[in-house]
């Protein structure tokens, strides 16, 4: 099993892939210098091999946001030889024209989290990484060409506000990120990126919106139910209606990100620090 192309998705993502009788080739965990990462299924799909792992959890939401060991979920997909990540993120809308049920691709972050580590370089003299264009740019076209003629609103560019959760923001922050030029609200995106990156892996988003964030609408608050009463049932029927077809729009768009060049910065963003002598060709003496 040598898969090029990863996804990092939601709970028991695997699940749904099964469902929709996807050939699972195989499921193991592995231990990084970073600590175990989540379980790595391998799926086949018309002779694509991808890898899949779900960020909180196999079965249910096990582990929030701010807990969740990107390290060694990364390390472990570029352990297994894989080039590109699709992340499956679930963000809020900061932006009235982003309505839960859209597809948005994301084209930057403003990271205002506070989480845990966020570099694989601590203590030595390298990355030092440039973040413009943020993500793969040969990843997103190649998304955004894919997503053409699915049954959902599709939106090309979002500025995605990360915080640090596990608590959802206040009405306050959430001023404060529309202010700042923010579109999306969430605490997945960063550090993952940011360590994808510095592992030269091509890391694109594809987010669906599943609220409006706080202070955008007026919301009785409604203990016992789903973000207490922050979606609407007719929101979270529009939700539910992409989470269903998730499998769906993964088949569709993964040959297409796997088919993708990469000639982009991806794999050269460490370049300046390989010509200055400081790396060598084995990625796994960079990382501390
Ligand atoms: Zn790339």
């Amino acid at each position: 099993m040598t898969p090029k192309i990863a996804l990092i998705a939601r709970v028991g993502a695997h699940k749904s892939f099964l469902d929709a009788g996807v050939e699972r080739l195989g499921v193991r965990g592995y231990d990084t210098p970073y600590g175990p990462s989540r379980p790595v299924h391998f799926f086949r799909h018309e002779g694509l091999e991808f890898a899949l792992l779900s960020r909180h959890g196999e079965q249910g939401y096990e582990i929030s946001a701010p807990f969740i060991n990107s390290r060694a979920n990364l390390y472990a997909l570029k352990d297994l030889g894989v080039e590109k990540v699709l992340a499956w993120v679930a963000p809020g809308s900061l932006n009235g024209d982003m309505a839960p049920g859209d597809l948005v691709v994301p084209h930057d972050v403003l990271d205002e989290g506070k989480g845990g580590p966020h570099t694989f370089y601590a203590g030595v003299g390298w990355g030092f990484i440039r973040n413009h264009p943020l993500f793969c740019p040969e990843l997103r076209k190649g998304l955004l060409a894919a997503l053409a003629g699915v049954p959902f609103r599709v939106r090309d560019g979002a500025v995605y506000v990360a915080t640090t959760g596990p608590r959802l923001e206040t009405a306050a922050e959430i001023r404060k990120f529309r202010f700042l030029g923010g579109d999306l609200v969430g605490q997945t995106l960063a550090p993952e990126v940011f360590l994808a990156r510095e592992l030269e892996l091509c890391y694109a988003a594809l987010t669906y919106v599943v609220n409006y964030a706080e202070g955008l609408a007026e919301r009785p608050y409604q203990p016992g139910v789903l973000f207490e009463g922050l979606a609407t049932a007719a929101e979270l029927a529009r939700v539910a209606a992409v989470e269903k077809a998730f499998p769906e729009i993964i088949l569709k768009v993964l040959p297409a990100l796997a088919g993708a060049p990469r000639s982009c910065p991806c794999p050269r963003l460490m370049e300046r620090y390989r010509l200055r002598g400081d790396l060598g060709d084995d990625w796994k003496t960079w990382v501390r």
